[in-house]
């Protein structure tokens, strides 16, 4: 990353976006257009948005946690008519409810949906989901941010129209970057979108990138980062990967429980990226971060109305067993130290 940076405008930059774009199609396991924004993964959700939808357009939004309450606020804001399909926090979409209100809502052209709900630990089951939304014809936008190049993702198969991500998450490079799928069906619906868009506008995306560019400016270090990262998934190879992370979070929620602790979710959808678990009665969470922050091991908290009642390990990208044997172990000792200054 530290390396002088090249000429975006120039042969050298080519090479690098046709060999990212061409990599990360093959993680994303699609043949629909793929794009490098320069961005977080807020910003991918927004080119989502912007790209397909038009002011007064219905969009269904199943919502059970803090990322899918912030998809919903988005398409408001741009005036979309959002009808939420409300789930308790730590509970999975419902593939027959989300069923139920498709057929309530036949206007709805729409559905916007959080694949791993980063904020409670929750994986939604995906692939049945997209098939409900098959039935109906819809157009399927999928934030995918902490599960793309993690979990099992076959955009293609599952026939997922729009699939966003973001560098900092499985992707193992520093923030700075978004990544977009975009099908020839969301193409139609860009054709018939009226929702103002500039910065975002992936029309632009696709015509600079068959001269090799990016329309604006991008974040070359980020890029440098993200062609090792695609070495490193796919030299390990990506059902490798998504193996790797399904026994890293059994063994998580195996530790979390032999400590005595519960999960969040519920455990049939427990996410293999990160791992909510509930603050037992009386623990001070922010005292206990703390605690293990001492210990150079940093937990996250809760977000929104899960502040204070949660925390959440995080174990996307480049995590091994070893790794969580070390943090079970210093989670160990760091709640006995609360718990003793408590006592
Ligand atoms: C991290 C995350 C986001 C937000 O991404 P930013 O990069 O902070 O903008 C959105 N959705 C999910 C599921 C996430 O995990």
């Amino acid at each position: 990353m530290a390396r002088q940076m090249i000429n975006h405008r120039g042969e050298e930059f080519a090479r690098l976006i046709r060999k990212l774009t061409s990599e990360l199609k093959e993680v994303f396991r699609t043949g629909n257009d793929v794009f490098l924004l320069t961005a977080s993964g807020t910003g991918g959700m927004e080119a989502a948005v912007v790209n397909t939808l038009s002011p007064g357009e219905q969009v269904l939004v199943p919502v059970n946690g803090f990322f899918s309450e912030r998809f919903g606020q988005i398409a408001r804001r741009y005036g979309a008519e959002v009808i939420r399909l409300e789930f308790p926090w730590g509970k999975a979409v419902d593939p027959d409810a989300l069923r139920k209100s498709l057929r309530e809502n036949p206007g709805v052209t729409t559905v916007l949906l959080v694949h791993n709900e980063t904020s409670t630990g929750l994986t939604n089951p995906l692939p049945e989901l997209a098939r409900v939304v098959r039935e109906f014809d819809k157009l399927l936008i999928v934030d995918g941010i902490s599960s793309l190049g993690s979990l099992e993702f076959r955009t293609d198969e599952w026939g997922i129209d729009v699939a966003v991500t973001a560098s900092q998450k499985g992707w193992m490079a520093p923030p700075g970057v978004a990544m977009i799928s975009f099908s020839p069906r969301a193409w139609e619906a860009y054709r018939r979108a009226r929702m103002p868009r500039f910065y975002w506008d992936l029309g632009e995306a696709k015509s600079f990138l068959e001269r090799g560019q990016t329309p604006w400016t991008p974040a070359l270090p980020v890029l440098f980062a993200l062609t090792v990262s695609l070495e490193m998934i796919l030299g390990e190879g990506l059902a490798n990967v998504w193996a790797r992370h399904a026994r890293v979070g059994k063994k998580v929620r195996e530790g979390i429980k032999a400590l005595g602790l519960s999960l969040f979710p519920d455990e049939a959808f427990a996410s293999d990226t990160v791992t909510a678990v509930t603050s037992p009665d009386g623990l001070d969470v922010g005292r206990l971060l703390r605690t293990l922050r001492e210990e150079e091991v940093v937990l996250a908290g809760g977000q929104g109305e899960l502040r204070g009642k949660i925390f959440r390990i995080g174990h996307l990208g480049l995590v091994s067993e070893a790794d969580v044997e070390e943090i079970l172990e210093k989670l160990e000792t760091a709640l006995s130290r609360v718990r003793a200054a408590h006592a």
